[in-house]
């Protein structure tokens, strides 16, 4: 006799991150190369010591920071065990069996495992000839049963970022009914001034009365505190209500509540770590151009190369320069922006590729 667990279960594929290998340079994740500032660093021992207590669930402090920062109520604000589970709670909040969540496709690899994980509905869109999202296709692919729509930019893999008439029409063209969640991930290395920010946008559809608009923020790429998953939704008051319910009590742990403080505190110094991975990037992008590739305009701390058929080779041609990159096999490679020693070795492996 077996247990039985949920057939549908069967057939899902685990989410699959990028590989860690001992002795090579990882640039498969987007995290940032540089470690935690030694600020942090104490913030971190300090919260240590402290660790046979519960942490506080409502991240009261965190909240209050966030919302001083961002301009809005701390009603507005819900925290998550990184913003990958904030995507899984606004799914469980909006959608029942019968329900949909409409995303792009190439966007984040965690959007359609969570979608079945919790049971609902998807609707794939395929970005356009140019990598990007698709908005008009997205709202045509609205139907009486979308709930939850995610727009992620810039679009984890392929870096392309929305511009403000481009938001703003696709939300118009939305149903108030249905949440759109913009997912900025990697808001922070934006450098593009055409490219509005998501809470000044949300705060604007609050203002005009809909609210129906929602941002997905996190610690673990600008901030670089990817091992420690905390993540944040600015959203209208009654969203972050039932955000706030469907969140698994205590999964943002003090130390990262801590730690995710004394980054904010330190935000300056993060920044300009930040505008240094920009610059990073356009050099890459620049000479990966050069060297005959197409690569997409990037407002995120990564490139993306679509390869297509190639991309296996691709991949196995980085690893034995001793350079791990993400490949989603038969679509591209997403290459993050390391330091730049890091990003030469990339460079180097991508000059000796016959592409
Ligand atoms: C990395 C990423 C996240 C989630 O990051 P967390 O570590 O869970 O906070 C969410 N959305 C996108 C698009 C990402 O690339």
């Amino acid at each position: 006799m077996t247990v039985r667990t949920r057939a549908d279960l069967a057939q899902l594929p685990g989410y699959v991150p990028g590989r860690t290998i001992p002795g090579a340079i990882k640039l498969a994740s987007n995290e940032v190369s540089a470690g935690p500032l030694p600020s942090v660093v104490a913030a971190i021992a300090t919260a240590a010591t402290n660790v046979n207590r519960y942490p506080d669930s409502a991240a009261t402090d965190l909240v209050s920071r966030l919302a001083a920062k961002l301009g809005v109520e701390p009603a507005q604000l819900a925290v998550g065990c990184g913003s990958v589970t904030l995507c899984q709670q606004l799914v469980q909040a909006t959608c029942g069996e019968a329900d949909e969540v409409l995303f792009p496709w190439r966007s984040f690899e965690a959007y359609p495992l969570i979608v079945q994980v919790v049971g609902a509905g998807q609707v794939r869109v395929p970005l356009t000839e140019s990598h990007a999202l698709d908005l008009d296709a997205m709202a045509a692919a609205i139907t009486p049963a979308t709930r939850l729509v995610f727009v992620c930019t810039p679009n984890n893999p392929t870096g392309t970022a929305l511009r403000r008439e481009e938001i703003e029409r696709f939300i118009d063209a939305v149903p108030e009914h249905v949440l759109v969640v913009l997912d900025e991930a990697y808001r922070e290395f934006v450098d593009d001034p055409e490219v509005p920010d998501g809470v000044e946008v949300a705060k604007a559809q609050w203002a005009k009365g809909r609210d129906n608009v929602a941002v997905l923020r996190t610690f673990s790429k600008a901030y670089g505190l990817a091992g420690l998953r905390v993540g944040y939704c600015v959203a209208p008051d009654a969203v972050a209500e039932v955000l706030r319910k469907v969140y698994v009590p205590f999964s943002v742990n003090a130390v990262a509540q801590a730690a995710a403080i004394a980054s904010l505190e330190a935000e300056d110094e993060l920044m300009a770590r930040c505008a240094e991975i920009v610059a990073e990037r356009a050099r890459v992008r620049g000479e990966l151009l050069a060297a005959g590739y197409e690569i997409p305009e990037t407002q995120g701390n990564f490139v993306w190369l679509p390869l297509g058929e190639r991309t296996a080779e691709f991949n196995e041609h980085c690893l034995s320069h001793k350079v791990v990159v993400r490949a989603f096999v038969g679509d591209g490679a997403r290459v993050t922006i390391g330091e730049p020693a890091e990003n030469d070795a990339f460079l180097a492996a991508a000059r000796s590729f016959q592409h």
